[in-house]
């Protein structure tokens, strides 16, 4: 049975392996390792220590379901719908901008539900607090070394971190990656901002008429969200709890200040915006290094796939599975694109317009689990398209 690695358990990763298990024509055995200690990536939820059920969505905050997409990924949002994961966003955002045609949704038991739904769905075997550092080749198999514990071997290896951290790996993989497939992932930059979450005591009131609040005239803050509220919970057992984003430009000045000190600055900027607010029980600071990615404008997908012979030996790289660009009304569509071409490797990237020579299919994520299929034809390329559920929306 194929061993498939899937690191990265934030979105992308837990998708893709639920379809990959959906979808797969032979049985697979399915890993996810992720560095950090829980669930989620940017689409975490923190809890309070004090009461399990005060939480905090420190990264993603609502999704955005645009008609495009709406169109293209109805039976995903279908089915997060009906199981109650997400909900239609119905509580004031003050300062939100709502096009015309979009739907916004929040996730009642925490952004991070979404992601803990289809890595329940996917069967896999997660193992957090795994950081992979190397990627080698040895027999014909990817070895894959991580901090702590011993190497494992794989036949299909699919990153889904941020580009900086997939160039951070060492071993085979720096050598196997083009020049081209460097370049196009050293052209991805990110935001940095941080995330305080603050949980609150049962009782404690917050009088404000607003659920979030979109904030331009303050160097440090830019968005602060009574998380119960965004998603009407309201309880006298529970107390309130509130998330705060820096700005990009605070978050970068104090990229690496300590987190003690950056607490303090942004406790300080919300005092001037809500002043009075009173001691919470608990906090949570989050420095997101690598908070929302952009891609420069000649190179509008973020996926490719680093194969080797025979096909079923590859290394993909999906970024975001979330993600798509408002600029231009473009969204970038993920894909795979599989390559079997005769030097193993593939070097492309899709443009908005592909190169003639590469044979091209519009497909759903869904099918990106054919891309594990050994029976593809010497020689021919495949391109699978994988969708973004969602706009970013900070
Ligand atoms: C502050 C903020 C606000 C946002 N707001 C919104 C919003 O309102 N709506 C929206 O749709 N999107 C929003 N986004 C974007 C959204 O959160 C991301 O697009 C999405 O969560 C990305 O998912 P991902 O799985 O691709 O990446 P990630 O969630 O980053 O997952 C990658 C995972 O890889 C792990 N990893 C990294 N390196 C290694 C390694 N070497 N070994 C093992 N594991 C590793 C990480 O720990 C992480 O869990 C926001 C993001 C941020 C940060």
């Amino acid at each position: 049975m194929a061993r498939v690695l899937i690191v990265g358990a934030g979105l992308t990763g837990s998708l893709c392996a639920a379809l990959l298990r959906r979808e797969a024509s032979s049985p697979l055995r399915l890993t996810v390792w992720d560095k950090a200690g829980d669930s989620g990536g940017r689409m975490t939820t923190a809890s309070s220590p004090h009461n399990p059920q005060s939480t905090v969505d420190l990264g993603a905050q609502y999704i955005t379901c645009t008609p495009h997409y709406a169109k293209i990924h109805q039976s995903f949002y279908d089915e997060l719908l009906a199981g109650g994961i997400l909900k239609p966003l119905t509580s004031p955002i003050d300062g939100m901008v709502i096009k015309e045609g979009d739907c916004n949704f929040v996730a009642p038991h925490g952004v991070s539900s979404i992601v803990n739904h289809y890595l329940k769905q996917s069967g896999a075997d997660i193992c957090f607090r795994q950081r992979v550092t190397q990627i080698n080749l040895r027999n014909n198999k990817w070895e894959v070394s991580r901090e702590t514990g011993s190497s494992e071997q794989f036949d299909v290896i699919v990153l889904t971190m941020p580009a900086p951290q997939i160039l951070q790996l060492r071993g085979d993989i720096t050598n196997l990656i083009s020049e081209c497939q460097r370049q196009q992932l050293e052209s991805v930059s990110y935001s940095s901002r941080y995330a305080l979450g603050l949980f609150y005591e049962a009782g404690t009131k917050i009088d404000v008429p607003w659920a979030g609040r979109y904030i331009t005239s303050n160097p440090c803050i830019r968005f602060i969200s009574i998380d119960n509220k965004k998603r009407n919970i309201e309880s006298s057992e529970i107390g309130p709890s509130l998330v705060i984003h820096t700005t990009v430009p605070f978050g970068v000045t104090h990229l690496e200040h300590s987190i003690e000190d950056v607490q303090e600055l942004i406790f300080q900027q919300l005092e001037n915006i809500l002043p009075g607010l009173p001691q919470p029980v608990a906090t949570k600071c989050q420095k997101w290094r690598h908070s929302q990615g952009f891609l420069h404008k000649s190179a509008t997908t973020p996926a490719c796939t680093i194969s080797r012979e025979p096909a079923e030996k590859q290394i993909i790289v999906i970024r975001e599975a979330t993600k798509c660009l408002r600029d231009e009304g473009r969204g970038i569509q993920r894909k795979v694109l599989h390559d079997t071409s005769p030097n193993g490797m593939m070097d492309q990237y899709s443009t908005q317009s592909p190169p003639a020579h590469t044979q091209w299919e519009k497909m759903p994520l869904r099918h990106a689990a054919a891309a594990l299929k050994p029976d593809c034809a010497r020689g021919r390329r495949r391109k699978f398209w994988l969708p973004a559920i969602s706009n970013p929306s900070t």
